[in-house]
């Protein structure tokens, strides 16, 4: 049986936007799932609903098999770490750390071992003393974290709880909270809007739209097989390029080059005769030249970044642009005009309407 089960899990708020819509998930314990979606997808309402801080509307939410709609956020055994640190700042790091237990009545003594033990784990022994205002952000926000873990409950919600630091704060609490679940194993739940974020932390990814569930699964998965084209431009950076054109005798257009695609499209070529596809690829899933087993195309260079490990590319072929990712030693000139290759195996084709993937050569998924 698993864990916490989210059973067609709706979210109406009173003022009659509904805000979640048939959300369904299972999750073991100790496994890391990552909520991730542009703002006011209704990730953090989907957090809330779990923690108990906002009522279901409909459906119903289960811990080991019993039924906790009901549950009030103590019952239910989790911690939810906030964007806002909400230390207290009149308190010490133990203090602040301790401030859940104290309030339980546990003993001193235990409090002492359990907060000691708190501050190891996440690097805080030295600052056990310090007010609040005396750390870094990133300081501060383990200490909003060891305040949640010191409890010991059975779930861990953080809503963005990287989002005040950094960007060079933010990478390494990023790592740290990795680490600290290798060593604590906790179920987490973890909320971000950041791709990046859910990639690396996440044991399994939740990616929402507009309220809706698009696609639960591994990063691997979603990377290599994404079911549309919102997952497929979400996940991966630069992101996914995409050619929007109608197939014409089994070819479509991309700038002035012509794509055979009526043998990626097999069986169903003939359906899509006439109507609108999205033809998508990577930007890191070309070659400079021309490849064997792949589709060429002609574009000039628009402009050319380099990021040190690699450049990114970005061409333009008549009203088509895209980005390609290039070793640094073959950045193009630019106005150049340069030929690249798609590798066949690399193409992902969508309909043009519902935007579901109609084609992708299969990738063997791995754990
Ligand atoms: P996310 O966490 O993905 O940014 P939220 O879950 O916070 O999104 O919000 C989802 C949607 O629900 C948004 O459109 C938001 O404006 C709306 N919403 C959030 N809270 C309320 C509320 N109390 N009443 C009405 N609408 C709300």
């Amino acid at each position: 049986m698993s864990y916490l089960t989210l059973k067609d899990i709706n979210k109406i708020y009173p003022n009659g936007y509904h805000a979640v819509h048939n959300f369904n998930l299972e999750i073991d314990r100790g496994e890391f799932i990552v909520f991730v979606g542009p703002s006011g997808c209704g990730k953090s309402t989907t957090l809330r609903m779990i923690a108990g801080l906002e009522d279901i509307s409909n459906g119903e939410f289960l811990i080991n098999g019993v039924r906790a709609n009901e549950m009030g956020p103590r019952e239910r055994e989790v911690a939810m770490v906030f964007q806002s640190y909400a230390l207290y700042p009149q308190m010490t790091v133990f203090d602040n750390i301790a401030f859940g237990l104290t309030l339980q009545g546990v003993d001193e003594e235990v409090i002492e071992e359990k907060v000691k033990k708190t501050a190891a784990i996440l690097g805080l022994t030295d600052y056990l003393d310090r007010l609040p205002r005396a750390l870094s952000g990133g300081q501060r926000q383990r200490v909003a974290i060891g305040r949640a873990i010191i409890r010991r409950v059975g779930v861990f919600l953080m809503d963005e709880p990287l989002s005040n630091l950094d960007a060079k704060q933010r990478v390494t609490m990023r790592s740290e909270i990795a680490q600290i679940h290798r060593e604590t194993g906790a179920t987490t739940i973890y909320v971000t809007h950041d791709q990046t974020e859910a990639m690396t932390l996440a044991d399994r990814i939740v990616v929402m739209k507009d309220g809706y569930v698009q696609q639960v699964g591994t990063p691997y998965d979603l990377y290599h097989n994404p079911v549309n084209v919102f997952v497929a431009g979400f996940i991966g950076e630069p992101p996914m390029n995409f050619i929007r054109a109608a197939v014409k005798g089994g070819k479509i257009p991309f700038g002035s080059n012509t794509l055979d695609v009526a043998a990626r499209l097999g069986e169903r070529a003939k359906e899509y005769e006439g109507r609108e596809i999205v033809f998508g690829f990577r930007p890191e899933a070309i070659e400079l030249g021309q490849a064997a087993g792949a589709y060429h195309v002609t574009a000039g260079v628009e402009l050319t970044e380099m990021l040190g490990d690699n450049t990114n590319v970005y061409i333009t072929a008549g009203e088509d642009k895209a980005i390609l990712k290039v070793d640094p030693h073959d950045t193009p000139e630019i106005d150049s005009e340069i030929v690249f290759s798609i590798p066949f195996g690399e193409v992902y084709l969508f309909d043009g309407e519902t935007e579901n993937i109609i084609a992708r050569e299969p990738v063997q998924s791995v754990k």
